[in-house]
């Protein structure tokens, strides 16, 4: 049932941690263990267990949470923190409760025990994004347990159904309560603020972008016959062949505002001349974070799921195929169209669920802020922006006229690949880590 409730945390206080287990990865771990998976298409475990959780922790700071359910079991928190001048646009600090699934037979930890080894949590949702929740539910208990405000007002949430498209989170609140973004203006929240290492310099990376998503279906139809006839009328065939042009369709580079700067300052820091090097060449360049940059200069569109058939010696009458595609943004249109080309007419395109593109400038006083913090804490590292080739709840946000960033921010060793942890296998994100999020995130809300 759609709604407001308030409800009294059900959960036992967090087990007992190693003496010297810092509350971020504490409490990052306790996240982890509640299996929050979301299989997408309306398929999940739900939240509430995790909200619950986050809620009693709120409430234990003094604030006074709401948890909204969008459906039962669909559960998302927020917390509103007064701030020292409130005549300043509020700021919203989110991060999502649901993760996608983990087939444990691939990992080698439970993806859901929250496993602390060599240094590291482990667990479905260490990197994406159980640990900038615990970041910030940290960073609050530092500034408020000590008797402190944070700079400006807060806007704290945790949303349910990121990663189906946020429809039952971030979508459903903005659109049905409004009103709990009141005088908010900026957000910041997860997939940016890491570190990257560029040639033997560290770098962070700052999202100010994130590409559009189209997930369509495409169905092909044909004849339904016995396997031993001749039919040229097959629709597996047909959707093959579809499922192939898009899946092998090289999309033309483009650069925006956001990766043309992005390229000029690897190419500074590389010291390469931009105009000898490519925009691919520079993108691998950038090492671990070259799998996300390079998705960052083109539309994208990968098949991804595929469904057809029932025996082995029956010829089906319509085949499926999921495509998952990215494009630049304002480019949505025009791709549809493309893809709509392409295929051709004899398959059907399903449009399942779109969302737009956003790019904001690098530029202003929470930029100033955030790069102002960062070399505090890591003095001579540049802050570099940069377009996400995925999507976050700050599409949602960006509705009520709220300009969202990545900024969950990490100090990741050289040698960690941890753009390929997300929705990957052994997810894990180093205890020194955390430790560093909590302290930058908790200066940022303290100073901002
Ligand atoms: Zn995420």
């Amino acid at each position: 049932m759609p709604g407001s409730v308030n409800r009294m945390p059900l959960r036992d206080e967090p087990s007992a941690a190693p003496d010297d287990l810092d509350l971020t990865a504490e409490l990052a771990r306790d996240l982890i263990r509640f299996d929050t998976t979301n299989y997408g298409e309306g398929r999940s475990n739900g939240e509430t267990d995790a909200a619950e959780y986050v809620s009693a922790r709120l409430t234990g700071l003094g604030l006074t949470p709401t948890i909204y359910e969008s459906e039962p079991g669909r559960t998302s928190v927020i917390a509103r923190v007064p701030g020292r001048d409130s005549s300043r646009g509020a700021l919203v600090v989110h991060g999502h409760l649901d993760v996608v699934p983990a087939d444990p037979e691939n990992w080698s930890v439970d993806p859901f025990a929250g496993t602390i080894k060599d240094g590291l949590l482990w667990g479905r949702g260490a990197v994406d994004m159980k640990n900038m929740d615990a970041m910030m539910l940290a960073a609050l208990e530092d500034i408020l347990g000590a008797g402190q405000a944070p700079a400006r007002d807060l806007v704290v949430a945790f949303f349910a159904d990121e990663e189906a498209g946020g429809v039952l989170g971030s979508h459903y609140l903005v659109d049905n309560y409004p009103e709990l973004f009141d005088g908010a203006t900026e957000a910041i929240s997860e997939v940016g603020g890491y570190s990257i290492t560029l040639g033997d310099k560290r770098a962070y990376l700052l999202q100010t972008g994130e590409k559009a998503l189209i997930w369509i279906k495409l169905v092909a139809r044909g004849t339904a016959a016995h396997g031993s006839r001749l039919i040229r009328d097959n629709a597996v065939t047909r959707l093959a062949e579809a499922v192939a042009v898009l899946g092998r369709r090289e999309w033309p580079i483009r650069l925006t505002d956001t990766t043309t700067q992005l390229l000029a300052e690897v190419a500074r820091i590389l010291d390469v001349d931009p105009q000898k090097v490519g925009p691919d060449e520079l993108a691998l360049a950038t090492g671990t974070a070259s799998g996300f940059i390079q998705a960052s200069l083109r539309t994208t569109s990968n098949p991804t799921l595929l469904k057809a058939g029932y025996k082995h010696n029956v010829i089906p009458d319509t085949a499926e195929a999921l495509i998952d595609i990215r494009s630049l943004p304002g480019e949505e249109d025009a791709v549809l169209a493309e893809v709509a080309d392409l295929v051709g007419p004899d398959i059907e395109i399903v449009v399942m669920h779109r969302d737009i593109g956003l790019e904001t400038e690098f530029d202003g006083p929470l930029i100033d802020a955030i790069v102002g913090t960062l070399g505090r804490h890591d003095p001579g590292a540049p802050v570099l922006p940069y377009l996400l080739s995925g999507g976050t709840d700050n599409k949602a946000l960006s509705k009520l006229g709220i300009r969202g960033y990545g900024f969950a921010p990490l100090r990741l060793p050289p040698e960690l690949d941890f753009p390929a942890m997300f929705h990957g296998v052994d997810e894990r994100v180093p205890l020194d880590a955390l430790v560093f999020g909590r302290r930058v995130l908790t200066d940022l809300l303290s100073d901002y």
